[in-house]
């Protein structure tokens, strides 16, 4: 069970950059490459002792033969003598003929002579004097030839054929066994191998896991903890926990830094408009040049006065201290308030209504922000006089706003990226219109805040929708 675990699938296979599959594939390779080559050692040091031994088996009746037909022709004539010499080296498993120069059998064994076996031997016409394997008739063979010349007579050719088939086919038998051996055994190490792998990765998957969904806000919380693991992933987790530690304080630092500077610029700057404004209103007897100025002063103040207050409460949102006041809402009436209060714009806002009431749970001023915060980026992107288009319907359980305008539009490329603080989209572009970049992150700040989310879609010089989903109450 545990090898069908640990085996990785097709998939895994593929990403041959996982250091689970490297490792695998690599040792596998290895066993594979050393296993064989122990088996094709075994195989061919056996083969070796099988054939040699009966080669020199062969050779030695090659070179005694002559003397013995020599031997027993002083007693007998020639063809006699060679079949003595025959019928003495003869045995069952080595069978010996010799052919006259014509071609004629001078002399055989018993067995060929009773056509008992290898007959078809005597038909061969190349055999060479070095003994060679052959396989005739299904049988292994060892066949060698040799000149016969005995007392200067050349009786002419002395062949020998040695049956090794038994040894042979158990050579081939313990071959087959010894292959499907090391096959099974590859297997089982590759198996044994990949599970051993995947369980010493496990922390470092673990670890993985851990850190995966590690987000500005929860970087204090998180605890690597684990157990088992050997000692140089623990001392990777305990480096990367400091390292995560001192993350942590740094964005607290840098988030406490942020709030104060706002909290303690907004204060001096909100008197420094107040007394800019009393004065454009009461000065009478102002030139045109330091009226201007003013003005230029105190439009420059308050924008200063909108970017704090918008970096206020974005520290307050990552620190979890921004509060809403949650409380049902019907959607209709505050969008029939908010139209009262957009009147003012250059470009006229449709707002459109279903009949029934659709309720969620909100935080009404920060809804009013939120979408306030839409008309307004809506009119400063549209240079057409075409209308803001507000709707609101409900669909199954959730609320549905749409803020459309006719406007510039946004790159697809932008689309992901203008929720982010400071971006924004072009530069020279949005410095005429003025705003912080900061917009539309407090949006998505504040709707998902108060449970809700929000999605852009977009066209280049045809206009853009914000949508805006609640669930309702
Ligand atoms: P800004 O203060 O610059 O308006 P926002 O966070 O509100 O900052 O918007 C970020 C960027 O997204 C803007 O600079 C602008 O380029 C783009 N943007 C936002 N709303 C629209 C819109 N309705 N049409 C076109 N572009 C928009």
């Amino acid at each position: 069970m545990f090898l069908i675990k640990s085996f990785p699938n097709v998939k895994q296979l593929s990403n041959l950059t996982s250091l689970r599959i490297r490792l695998t594939l690599g040792i596998a390779a290895v066993s594979i490459l050393g296993l064989s080559g122990v088996v094709i050692l075994i195989c061919w040091q056996m083969q070796s002792i099988l054939v040699v031994t009966h080669k020199n088996n062969t050779r030695y009746i090659a070179e005694r033969f002559p003397s013995d037909v020599k031997i027993y022709s002083d007693m007998v004539s020639l063809q006699e003598g060679t079949k003595k010499a025959i019928d003495n080296l003869s045995n069952p498993q080595t069978l010996l003929w010799v052919k006259t120069p014509q071609g004629e059998i001078l002399a055989q064994s018993q067995a060929l002579k009773m056509g008992m076996r290898g007959t078809n031997l005597i038909s061969l016409t190349d055999i060479s004097p070095q003994p060679e394997l052959q396989r005739v008739n299904n049988r292994y063979w060892l066949l060698c030839s040799t000149k016969l010349v005995v007392k200067g007579v050349d009786l002419g050719q002395f062949y020998i054929a040695q049956d090794i088939t038994k040894d042979q086919t158990m050579f081939l038998s313990l071959m087959r066994t010894l292959l499907l051996v090391s096959l099974i055994a590859t297997i089982f190490i590759t198996g044994t191998i990949a599970w051993y792998i995947q369980t010493s990765l496990q922390p470092l998957k673990r670890m993985s896991h851990m850190t995966k969904y590690i987000s500005p806000e929860t970087l204090g919380e998180v605890q690597i903890q684990l157990e088992n693991a050997p000692s140089e992933v623990k001392e990777l987790a305990h480096t990367l926990q400091t390292t995560l530690t001192r993350l942590s304080h740094a964005w607290e630092d840098q988030r406490q830094l942020v709030s104060n500077v706002s909290h303690e610029l907004r204060t001096p700057l909100t008197v420094v408009s107040g007394y800019l404004q009393s004065t454009l209103r009461r000065g009478n007897n102002l030139t045109d040049i330091q009226r201007e100025a003013l003005e230029t002063a105190s439009s420059e103040a308050d924008r200063t006065i909108q970017l704090l207050q918008d970096l206020l409460d974005l520290a307050r949102a990552e620190n979890g201290r921004m509060y809403f006041h949650l409380e049902t809402i019907v959607l209709n009436e505050l969008l029939a308030e908010i139209e009262g209060m957009v009147y003012q714009y250059s470009l006229p806002i449709q707002i459109s209504l279903p009949d029934e009431l659709v309720k969620v749970k909100g935080d009404k001023n920060r809804l009013k922000q939120v979408f306030l915060n839409l008309i307004d980026n809506a009119v400063k992107y549209s240079h057409s006089l075409e209308p803001i288009i507000i709707k609101l319907s409900q669909d199954k359980q959730q609320a549905n706003i749409q803020v459309c305008d006719r406007g510039v539009g946004i790159p697809l490329a932008d689309q992901t990226r203008i929720f982010e603080r400071f971006y924004r989209v072009d530069e020279a572009r949005s410095r005429n219109v003025g705003g912080t970049g900061l917009g539309l992150s407090i949006v998505k700040t504040l709707v998902e805040g108060m449970g809700g989310t929000i999605q852009v879609i977009s066209q280049p010089n045809q206009g853009t929708t914000f949508t805006i989903l609640f669930p309702v109450s």
